[in-house]
């Protein structure tokens, strides 16, 4: 039995007629840049979320980019972020004119909490960007309090969390989505997502009126007005066929999040009495939705071998903290210096977990697990 670490066709063919439609509609009309497509699904998003603003963007890494350069940056700002993420919230940091400086995470939820966050802010700390990572949102209503306390403007990475929420009450399922926590958030629709399109396409939600007036500017080169430029921007809006693509997409979100949800818990069943094995830990009041299904694990790379052989996909994500990357090396990072993310780069493996997942491939996976530590 094969089992791909993701099989985006399957999904596709689920949807298919629909798609088509959409993205007949667009061609069709010829209408590719803004125009209605976008300003439909930057409605639906908005409402999804429960954001005032939404603002559809060219990728995932745009959509942390244009925020950040929002802030305007003078030499030496400093934002914070984890080190245990993908690169794009480190790169976006950087390229927008601040300093990044690295945070540790909690080892169980793998995101960043008060505690990480205020162990590295100084008076030059201008923003800080908390990723719910893998799908499970950081423990927003207090980096929210911590951030008013510091003066401190937050940023959320959703890239892997859409569809997530935080219930302060425990009650599952209900809560704020991620996105609707910070002045301003960023998404991906990258295909991978849990909302994935047919290529990049990124969005911007905001609570504040005027960075998210600032970023509708930057995406169109700076001015509300064309050929009037009151900053300097870039060309990074959203297609209008990702957008069409996207919208037709949205109202099955839920559903495959539960399909998600399931799987997760299929493993937890199949993995819970396997000592090497620490099955991801879900905080209490979040709704996980699984972008990934991380494990830490004793041995990774030689499980990771044994199941490739039975034609297992996996990934890992991520394998080197972002404290530790070479492009970094200017900002003094050391071995040591922020423990847990790198122990997490040793023994995080993720197991497939896709919606469309066959309870028999889970069972063939997790039973593949038992058979390595021999169980
Ligand atoms: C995917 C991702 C991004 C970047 O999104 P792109 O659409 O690929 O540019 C940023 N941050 C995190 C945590 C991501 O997973």
């Amino acid at each position: 039995m094969k089992v791909p670490l993701l099989d985006l066709t399957a999904q596709y063919g689920s949807i298919r007629a629909e798609i088509r439609e959409a993205m007949d509609r667009v061609v069709e009309s010829q209408g590719f840049i803004l125009g209605p497509e976008v300003d439909a699904f930057e409605s639906a998003m908005a409402e999804y979320v429960g954001a005032p603003h939404a603002i559809g963007v060219a990728s995932g890494t745009d959509a942390l980019l244009l925020p950040l350069r929002a802030l305007e940056p003078r030499a030496g700002d400093e934002v914070i972020l984890p080190a245990f993420t993908f690169f794009a919230t480190a790169g976006a940091a950087w390229n927008a004119g601040f300093t990044p400086v690295f945070c540790d995470v909690d080892p169980d939820s793998f995101n960043v909490t008060v505690e990480t966050l205020d162990a590295v802010w100084s008076p030059r700390t201008r923003a800080a960007i908390p990723v719910h990572l893998f799908g499970q949102m950081a423990p927003m209503e207090e980096i929210v309090d911590w951030a008013e306390e510091r003066g401190v403007v937050l940023l959320e990475d959703a890239a892997q969390a859409i569809g997530a929420r935080r219930a302060l009450d425990g009650a599952d399922g209900a809560g704020r989505m991620a996105g609707a926590w910070a002045p301003v958030s960023a998404f991906s629709f990258f295909p991978t997502k849990n909302l994935g399109g047919f290529g990049d396409a990124g969005l911007v939600t905001a609570l504040d009126d005027e960075l998210a007036e600032r970023v509708r500017k930057l995406r169109v080169h700076g001015g509300r007005q064309m050929y009037h430029h009151e900053m300097v921007g870039t060309n990074s809006r959203l297609d209008a066929l990702q957008a069409a693509i996207l919208a037709t997409k949205l109202p099955h979100l839920d559903r495959w999040a539960a399909r998600r949800r399931e799987n997760a818990c299929r493993y937890e069943g199949i993995l819970s009495d396997v000592p090497e094995v620490m099955a991801p830990k879900v905080l209490p009041g979040n709704y996980h939705v699984y972008n990934q299904f991380t494990l830490r694990v004793r041995r990774r790379d030689e499980l990771r071998g044994f199941l490739s052989e039975r034609g297992i996909g996996t990934g890992i994500y991520y394998p080197v903290p972002l404290h530790l990357q070479e492009c970094f090396a200017s900002l003094g990072g050391r071995v040591g210096n922020l423990p847990v993310s790198e122990t997490l780069a040793e023994q995080v493996l993720s197991l497939p977990i896709f919606p469309e997942l066959e309870d028999a491939a889970i069972d063939f996976v997790g039973g593949s697990i038992r058979d390595f530590y021999g169980l």
